[in-house]
């Protein structure tokens, strides 16, 4: 694409999601001593105020990292060579997470999943049954699977090992829920949540977070697998002072401080509805295409993101193609063996109705023109939907 194109592009990909322009401007200042007052006193704020996004009290790691290196960190801190965890194949991110493990050395189980599916408790919960001698260390499933647009039950997972009577830590990865879909790590009882900065924390890429129980750090004590970027120790220590053991990120934490406000100030149980009515107008849309969704069960359909199964005649990336050169709107791509089979509409952080209603009239008019079988009515049924709802 050469020149220039007016209005704003519409980044409609599950992450990295729009940065609002209160973010912006907060990251966009002259750097600062990491070192000094006035980033003790930022670091101090943010590492206090997080953990009401992650509803706990336990401590929250922050890395220079993408999410890939938050995964890393969870396992490194927790596991020793040769360890067995448990992990269930949700889709592309899932995989992705299991052969990390392998190349730390660990030795996973996956459980093998459809990749339209969520995690299914009662798998966990007898493979649990069956390891009488605690081999397994830890269970490590995805919140939302960003490849297929489907949410897993997490307190399930929880009460699955509980009810086995087992020790192992668990582990979420909710990159794409985290401040999007209601999510709680005190009350669920993980040991430890993954996240990262670019999804439902509307920041830039750049950040990546671990959350840890008292559980995740006793065992960090006894685990044995290197570590030195990553480890939980040095990071706890030095952020008891408002610093960090190498130079931070200090302008995404500025955006990160404004991302907080923001989320606070809307209040949480608003953004999680905000982001519920968005999945629901957009599932309809689907619908009244007489498309199909990936996510096969209406109890698991994500919030963040919905994928659309294209028919079999048109390949999804030609599709996304069409809609970038004609509306200027990126939509995500299918991902590991769903490449070409499907596109994926992000509809999470700094998002709000009318840009659903442009996002779902740029697919539907793309729908027309690139000659996909197709009914008509897909952006009149969100509107019908979405016109009915109370705004917060
Ligand atoms: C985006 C994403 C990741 C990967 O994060 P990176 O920042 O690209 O390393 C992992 N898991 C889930 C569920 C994601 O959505």
């Amino acid at each position: 694409m050469t020149g220039n194109r007016s209005g704003r592009h519409f980044l409609q990909i599950p992450g990295p999601t729009n940065v609002p322009d209160r973010v912006l401007r907060a990251i966009q200042h002259p750097t600062i001593d990491h070192r000094g007052p006035r980033f003790q006193q930022l670091a101090r704020d943010v590492l206090d105020r997080l953990r009401l996004i992650f509803k706990t009290d336990s401590p929250i790691v922050i890395f220079p990292s993408s999410g890939t290196g938050a995964w890393e960190a969870a396992l490194v801190n927790t596991m020793s060579a040769g360890d067995k965890v448990l992990m269930y194949e949700t889709g592309h991110f899932a995989s992705l997470w299991y052969s990390l493990a392998e190349r730390l050395g660990l030795d996973p189980q996956l459980i093998a999943g459809d990749w339209r599916s969520g995690v299914d408790a009662d798998t966990i919960q007898g493979i649990l049954e069956r390891d009488s001698g605690h081999k397994i260390k830890a269970v490590c499933v995805v919140h939302n699977e960003t490849s297929t647009g489907v949410t897993s039950d997490i307190p399930a997972v929880r009460h699955a090992i509980d009810s086995a009577g087992h020790s192992a830590l668990l582990m979420v990865d909710t990159i794409s829920s985290l401040a999007s879909i209601d999510y709680r790590h005190d009350e669920w009882g993980v040991d430890v949540t993954v996240a990262g900065s670019q999804k439902g924390l509307m920041l830039p890429p750049g950040l990546g977070f671990n959350a840890v129980s008292e559980k995740a750090l006793s065992a960090a004590e006894k685990a044995t697998l290197p570590r030195a970027y990553w480890s939980w120790a040095e990071v706890l220590e030095t952020n008891q002072t408002g610093f960090f053991p190498y130079t931070p990120a200090t302008n995404l934490l500025m955006g990160l401080q404004e991302a907080i406000e923001m989320l606070l100030g809307e209040g949480l149980e608003n953004v999680f509805s905000r982001h519920m009515r968005f999945g629901e107008a957009t599932r309809r849309a689907v619908q009244a295409w007489g498309l199909e969704l990936l996510c096969l069960n209406s109890l698991e359909f994500s919030n963040s993101l919905t994928a659309v199964v294209m028919p079999e005649t048109i390949n999804a990336d030609d599709f996304r193609r069409i809609v970038l050169e004609r509306f200027d709107m990126s939509l995500g791509n299918g991902l590991g063996q769903l490449a070409g089979k499907v596109f994926r509409i992000g509809h999470l952080g700094d998002f709000n109705d009318l840009m659903l209603m442009a996002t779902l009239s740029g697919i539907e008019m793309t729908l027309d023109v690139s000659a996909v079988p197709h009914k008509k009515g897909g952006v009149q049924a969100a509107i019908d939907y979405i016109g009915t709802q109370a705004q917060a």
